[in-house]
């Protein structure tokens, strides 16, 4: 059986993520030990046993060690399921990382699928919501299958309570060439915002107005009525010809809107600068889905430690070689063969 280090690399939920994604593609069961040993708080917190239980349910899984705080698991998949699911953290734990651990399988199974997923949609360390919706999800059509993702209402830290809804019909995915970016079509800064001041938001976008010359019609402000605690992100869109980013900043108490609103602004102003397509964010996540179509390339900034782990994950489920090519100081062409 498959062994898998948890504590290698980045140490933290996306070995476990990434594992269950290609342990479910591929039907091979595997072991993780020393779950999150790179993190404070080491083992299955909410969401990741969420994420566990949903790729069991998917893949009609027996599973050992599935239990909060739990730091080994055993995973054994016995059949890939499309189906109806729902799937609740049950605190305000990020739902688009569970989406994230079972998508990848349902993508490629034998019909489409519905799920409804419940916890955080908005939360640092994830992938937010509108980032799934608008940076995301349109590689993955552009691949072949079809997927739909509807926000019902946000959850943003600590009160949770969001949820969102995807349906997948799934297509073989076709490998995906992104080496341009093309020219910027759109740009579009967000400042959203729950039972917090107006001026909040207000400051966010005064500072991306100074930061990176997005003009007032490029800058608006969103009161989402429906969640159900207070919270406040503030979302980047950059639309070019060949492919849509998303970059976002959580308020947090005890911290100025305008040190918010400047992280990123900052992280936007790097991959505007690089003139690559996929940033540090999609790299990652692109990545799994060029592996699991056995071929593709992109233009990105340089690797992160998530995009390093991704890699090492691969090769143990995988047969395929990912080449990192330095491009410029800011620049790096990764390439994807099956
Ligand atoms: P844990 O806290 O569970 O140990 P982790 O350390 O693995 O999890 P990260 O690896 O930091 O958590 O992030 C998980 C995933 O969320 C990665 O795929 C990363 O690309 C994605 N992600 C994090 N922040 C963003 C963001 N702002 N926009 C889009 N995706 C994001």
């Amino acid at each position: 059986m498959i062994r898998i280090d948890g504590s290698k690399g980045e140490g933290g939920g996306q070995v476990l993520r990434t594992s269950l994604a290609l342990s479910l593609v591929t039907g091979t069961p595997f072991q993780v030990v020393n779950i999150r040993a790179g993190r404070s708080k080491p083992g299955l917190l909410r969401q990741h046993l969420t994420a566990v239980k949903a790729a069991a349910a998917v893949g009609d899984a027996e599973l050992e060690g599935a239990e909060l705080h739990s730091k080994e698991l055993t995973f054994r998949p016995r059949s890939l399921k499309c189906g109806e699911y729902h799937f609740a953290v049950g605190t305000a734990g990020s739902a688009t990382l569970v989406l994230q651990t079972v998508l990848p399988a349902l993508l490629s199974a034998s019909g489409p699928s519905t799920l409804v997923l419940e916890g955080g949609t908005h939360n640092p360390a994830a992938p937010p919501f509108d980032f799934l919706a608008k940076a995301y999800l349109p590689l993955v059509r552009r691949m072949g299958p079809v997927v739909e993702a509807t926000l019902d209402r946000p959850g943003f830290f600590p009160a949770g309570g969001g949820k969102f809804r995807v349906s997948v019909q799934p297509a073989p995915l076709k490998p995906l060439h992104l080496l341009e970016r093309g020219n910027v079509v759109r740009r579009q800064a967000t400042a959203m915002f729950s039972q917090v001041p107006f001026d909040v938001a207000k400051r966010e976008l005064e500072t991306v107005g100074r930061r990176l010359g997005w003009s007032e019609a490029e800058r608006r402000v969103e009161e989402l009525k429906r969640a159900p605690g207070p919270g406040n992100v503030l979302s980047l869109e950059v639309e070019s010809e060949h492919v849509t980013e998303v970059f976002t900043a959580f308020g947090e108490r005890g911290v100025r809107a305008e040190d918010v609103a400047a992280a990123a602004a900052e992280e936007a102003r790097v991959y505007l600068e690089a003139g690559v397509p996929v940033g540090e964010h999609l790299c990652d996540q692109l990545m799994l889905l060029l592996a699991l179509a056995r071929g593709g390339s992109f233009r990105t900034l340089p690797l992160d430690g998530h995009a390093q782990t991704q890699i090492e994950t691969f090769a143990h489920f995988l047969d395929v070689k990912v080449a990192v090519h330095e491009v410029s100081t800011q620049a790096r062409d990764v390439q994807i063969k099956g």
